[in-house]
């Protein structure tokens, strides 16, 4: 059994408690406007391409047989002619054109991540699998879990939640923390800002019992960082979950990762989105707050609202 894992992330406390790795896994059913990890939306392996590192040496075009580089003034691109061999990678001297992801098996993921066991032991901490959308590697991530479990390692599920019951619940059984994201609630924003339906998330959640639950809510300008939003969301919350929810957090955006969708040559329309400021930020706390969870709390940067 295999996968595609296209980033792991060491050492980090964003993604649960402690100090943790996050596994990505390539593929996610989702297309949040917002997204900030563009290169795991697609299910395949594909190739992108970094123009500062680029030497313009043109051993990329030799190295494809498909004709699909053509070499611009502004730099490589590559067509729909691709068939993702990857020889065009083998060949670039400056690394400047690279696969994005790596298939794993669920031994040799539990073999990396059991490198930093230490660190989970001293802080708390353990593995966080996210994406793409882990859940829909089901029996990978099932398999990887047991694993971690039976190593005394603590597992965390990032999930959009978009996928059917049975499968959470499989995955579940190895799971400690799940941070759960919600997004908005009315049904055709949702489709609107991120291509699905709502309907399954909405259920999913509500059948999570017994488990360390993290809410998370990214707070996008112009899209959910809407006090209606929030509002709606905390009602849900309040009507539903709030007796199964530890911690709901509202993250805050920033356009850092406008290079990723650079580098998949790829147009961006939040790439000038300036960041939450400190007042928007009090009030949508103020809000979530209502929901009666006990830990709520907002992530990331926030610009200071000076006056
Ligand atoms: S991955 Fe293969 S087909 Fe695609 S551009 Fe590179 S060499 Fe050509
Ligand atoms: S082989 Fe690499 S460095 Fe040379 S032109 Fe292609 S991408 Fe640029």
């Amino acid at each position: 059994m295999k996968a595609l894992i296209f980033d792991i992330y060491k050492g980090t406390t964003h993604d649960g408690p402690g100090t943790r790795d996050t596994v990505f896994f390539k593929g996610c059913p989702l297309e949040c406007k917002w997204c900030h990890n563009p290169e795991g939306i697609d299910f395949s392996n594909s190739i992108w391409y970094d123009k500062k590192l680029c030497i313009g040496c043109g051993e990329c075009i030799k190295a494809c047989k498909n004709g699909a580089i053509n070499l611009t003034s502004d730099g490589v691109f590559v067509n729909s002619l691709c068939r993702r061999c990857f020889e065009c990678v083998e060949y670039c001297p400056a690394k400047a054109i690279t696969k994005i992801a790596e298939e794993f098996t669920p031994e040799a993921l539990a073999k990396e991540i059991l490198k930093d066991k230490e660190y989970f032991d001293i802080s708390g901490g353990g593995v966080t699998v996210s994406g793409g959308e882990a859940t829909h590697h089901a029996e990978f991530t099932k398999e990887f879990f047991r694993i971690m479990k039976t190593e005394g390692v603590s597992t965390a599920l990032d999930t959009s939640g978009f996928c059917s019951q049975v499968v959470v619940n499989e995955i579940l059984e190895y799971t400690d923390v799940v941070l759960y994201d919600l997004k908005v609630i009315d049904s055709a924003l949702h489709k609107k800002w991120t291509g699905v339906d709502n309907g399954i998330i909405l259920e999913n959640v509500k059948n999570i019992k017994g488990k360390r639950l993290w809410i998370r809510t990214p707070i996008i300008p112009t899209f959910t960082a809407d006090e209606n939003v929030i509002r709606d969301i905390s009602d849900f919350i309040k009507e539903n979950i709030a007796n199964e929810v530890e911690r709901w957090e509202l993250c805050a955006f920033n356009n850092s990762c406008i290079s990723k969708y650079e580098k998949l040559n790829k147009t961006w329309e939040l790439k000038d989105t300036p960041l939450i400021t400190s007042d928007i930020a009090d009030k949508l706390l103020d809000i979530a707050k209502e929901s009666g969870v006990k830990e709520v709390l907002c992530t990331g940067i926030i610009k200071q609202q000076t006056v």
